[in-house]
C-alpha cells in the first residue's frame, strides 16, 4: 500500500499545502487501484502531480467541512468539461449523507443529472465496510461537531488508520488497532486550545496511537498557524518512537 500526502494543511489551505487529501494506492491482478480520502481546498491541483484524476477508482469523504470535500466540485468540472470527452461511468463517492445536496448547493442551479452523470454517491454509516479493489475500508463515526468518520484502510499486507477530523474517542482506538501507520488529526495544541469534541492535540493523538498499538504515528491537519516543532515535542512526551509530520507530496510505502 502506498500513501501519498496530497494535502495536509489543517482547516484551510496553507502556503505549503492544500487542505486535507490523501491518495491511497494498492496493486491487484496487475493493475493499480487509486482511492483519494478527502478532497479539500486546493487538493485537486496537487493531486494532478501524482496521477491523472481520471485514473481514480473512488473518493472517500470523512465529513462535509469544506477543507475535506469542496474540491469534489472542482473534480466535477474536470470530469464533465474535459476537452478529451466527458468521463464515464460515474465515479463512486463514499461519503456522509447529504453530500450530493451540498455539492449541488455549491453550484446553485446546476442540473442534478449533470452531477449524477459524474458521481455516484454512497452513504457511509458507522461500521460501514466497502471493498474497493484490494482496499477494504471500514468507517467509524468519530468525535467532531458534524457527522464525521475515520477510516481503517486494509490491503493484503498493510493497515492505515486515518482519523479524519476528530477529538480522541474509542472509535479511533478501534480504527488504529495494530495499524502500520496512524495518520491522525493534530490541529489543536496543548496549552492553547481548550475546547473538546473538535480536534486532537498532538499529545492526545499520541495517546490514542499508543493505546491502539499502532506502529507509526504521523501528525496531520495542522493549520498554518501551528508551530509544528512544538506539536511534535508535545506528542513525543507520549509516543515512544519517532513522531512523524505529514509532508505535502511525500509518499510512504506500507508496511515499512
Ligand atoms: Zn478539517
Ligand atoms: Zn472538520
Amino acid at each position: 500500500m502506498r500513501v501519498t500526502i496530497v494535502g495536509c494543511s489543517g482547516s484551510f489551505a496553507g502556503p505549503a499545502s492544500p487542505a486535507s487529501s490523501y491518495l491511497v494506492q494498492a496493486d491487484q491482478d496487475g493493475r493499480r487501484w487509486s482511492v483519494v480520502f478527502d478532497l479539500g481546498n486546493g487538493a485537486l491541483g496537487s493531486l494532478q502531480r501524482h496521477l491523472d484524476p481520471s485514473e481514480l477508482d473512488a473518493i472517500v469523504l470523512s465529513h462535509l467541512h469544506p477543507d475535506h470535500c469542496i474540491d469534489v466540485t472542482s473534480l466535477y468540472v474536470y470530469r464533465n468539461y474535459h476537452p478529451g470527452g466527458r468521463h464515464e461511468p460515474p465515479l463512486p463517492v463514499h461519503c456522509p449523507p447529504g453530500t450530493r445536496a451540498r455539492m449541488l448547493g455549491a453550484f446553485e442551479g446546476l442540473d442534478p443529472h449533470a452531477l449524477d452523470g459524474q458521481f455516484a454517491f454512497h452513504d457511509v454509516t458507522d461500521g460501514h465496510v466497502v471493498q474497493i479493489g484490494p482496499l477494504r475500508v471500514t468507517a467509524r463515526r468519530v468525535r467532531h461537531p458534524v457527522e464525521a468518520y475515520g477510516f481503517r484502510i486494509e490491503s493484503a499486507d498493510a493497515v492505515l488508520a486515518y482519523s479524519g477530523d476528530s477529538d480522541s474517542c474509542p472509535a479511533l482506538v478501534d480504527l488504529a488497532a495494530g495499524a502500520d501507520l496512524a495518520l491522525f488529526d493534530s490541529a489543536f495544541m496543548e496549552g492553547r486550545d481548550t475546547d473538546r469534541g473538535i480536534h486532537m492535540t498532538s499529545r492526545r493523538a499520541a495517546e490514542i496511537a499508543v493505546e491502539a498499538g499502532a506502529r507509526r504515528l504521523m501528525l496531520t491537519h495542522m493549520p498554518a498557524w501551528n508551530d509544528q516543532s512544538v506539536c511534535r515535542d508535545q506528542a513525543a512526551e507520549v509516543w515512544p518512537g519517532e513522531v512523524e509530520l505529514a509532508r505535502p507530496d511525500a509518499a510512504y510505502d506500507l508496511p515499512s
